[in-house]
Formats: structure tokens, C-alpha cells, sequence
């Protein structure tokens, strides 16, 4: 076993010593397997990996692009690129970096078999978060501009709604952290004006006209959502 690095990308092998005549490599599973014959000394195995490191790494590379579908993720309003690597570790992490990168580490495991699934629940917890930081100080300046507040407020994946105001209670689904800041402001002014009338009838929109003049823009970025 050993490694070499090509930047900060550092590739581990494993050596599978037989009684083979050739040595070949293969890349499967993002896992790369070098077949020696035993009498190969581990020098010589290092040289000639690093003959082939480009052929690795593209494998490598194909390897994590057939593994996950989601190349990237938008969080109010900007996206980002998703870069995933493997750690022996036991929950993922994930990082916001500075260069419009999000960074997820999943456990060694997932290499092996499909992430689609855990990088989804990674981003959901994502969004989760970011709505708890940020929801608080929206909702109050919501309350302080229309004078009205709900009895609570909730952050629930809604599958069908970004946000619904039933029973004074007002859900915002974390998916809404997608959007820009205003556009999220927006949504929520909307559910709070529901605590006054419950259909979207005129006086409805006359409330939200008097506090958002252009807020037809957002109806329009909102198209085909429910809230
Ligand atoms: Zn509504």
C-alpha cells in the first residue's frame, strides 16, 4: 500500500501481490487495485503507479462523477459547486469554503456504493441549519414591519409547500434558503399576511403591496411553487 499526491488529491492503492505474470491496475468503485507478481519490490510498483497516475486519476474522477448526480447546490440565490471526498469517518461533514465550494466528507463507505441518497441528506441538513440561523432575525423584522405575529414558527421539510401559515402557525420548508435573501423575505411576509386572510383574495395583496411595492417579481421567481 502506499500514495502519492497531486495537489491536495491523494491516491491510496492496494496491492495485490499473485502469482500473476503481469502487472496491470485496475479502478473500480473508486478503489484502485495494483496486481503484481509477488516478486515485484513495492519501488517498483510506486514507479510504475506513478507511470500511470494520469490514467488513474481520470478513472478515479469518472468513477466520482457516475457515483453522484448532484454536481451543485444553490444557497440564496448563488451556487455552488459540490466537491465530495471520503474519510474514515463516521457521519458526513460538510463545509461552506470561500471559493463557491461545498465541501462533504462521507464516510469511506459510501465510495463503494451509490451517495446520491446520503449527500441529499447531507444538503437537506444543510438547508436545516442555515434556516435556523437565519429565519429568526426575518421573522422579526417581518412582525416589526406588519405589527402581527404568528403563535410559533416552524422549519419543516413540507415535500409540496416552501412555506404555510395554518392555525396561527407559520411552516417554512428549509428548501426556501435556496432562494435570495429579499425573495425568502418575501415568502415570508406572505405567510404572515395568511394570519390575516387565510385565501390569497385582494385585500390579501393589498397588505402586501403596501409593505413590498414590486413583490409581483418574486411572485414571478416563486412560479410553480406553493406557499
Ligand atoms: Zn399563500
Amino acid at each position: 500500500m502506499s500514495i502519492f499526491g497531486r495537489r491536495n488529491n491523494v491516491i491510496t492503492y492496494t496491492v495485490n501481490k499473485a502469482i500473476n505474470r503481469d502487472m496491470y491496475i485496475t479502478v473500480q468503485n473508486g478503489e484502485v487495485v495494483v496486481n503484481a507478481p509477488w516478486y515485484f519490490s513495492s519501488n517498483k510498483i510506486q514507479t510504475l503507479v506513478e507511470e500511470k497516475k494520469n490514467w488513474i486519476l481520470s478513472k478515479l474522477k469518472e468513477n466520482e462523477q457516475n457515483l453522484t448526480n448532484i454536481q451543485s447546490v444553490k444557497i440564496f440565490g448563488r451556487y455552488y459547486d459540490i466537491k465530495v471526498s471520503y474519510k474514515n469517518i463516521k457521519t458526513p461533514e460538510l463545509s461552506l469554503e470561500e471559493n463557491s465550494e461545498i465541501k462533504i466528507i462521507l464516510p469511506m463507505k459510501y465510495r463503494k456504493i451509490g451517495n446520491e441518497q446520503i449527500l441529499k441528506i447531507s444538503i437537506q441538513k444543510m438547508y436545516e441549519q442555515i434556516a435556523i440561523n437565519e429565519l429568526e432575525s426575518i421573522m422579526e423584522k417581518v412582525r416589526i414591519m406588519l405589527g402581527i405575529a404568528p403563535e410559533e414558527y416552524r422549519i419543516e421539510n413540507t415535500e409540496k409547500t416552501l412555506g404555510k401559515c395554518i392555525d396561527k402557525i407559520i411552516t417554512i420548508n428549509p428548501n426556501l434558503m435556496q432562494f435570495r435573501k429579499e425573495t425568502i423575505e418575501y415568502v415570508i411576509l406572505h405567510e404572515f399576511c395568511h394570519l390575516k386572510y387565510k385565501s390569497h383574495c385582494k385585500k390579501f395583496y393589498e397588505i402586501i403591496e403596501k409593505n413590498i411595492i414590486d413583490y409581483k417579481k418574486y411572485e414571478k421567481e416563486l412560479e410553480g411553487y406553493q406557499y
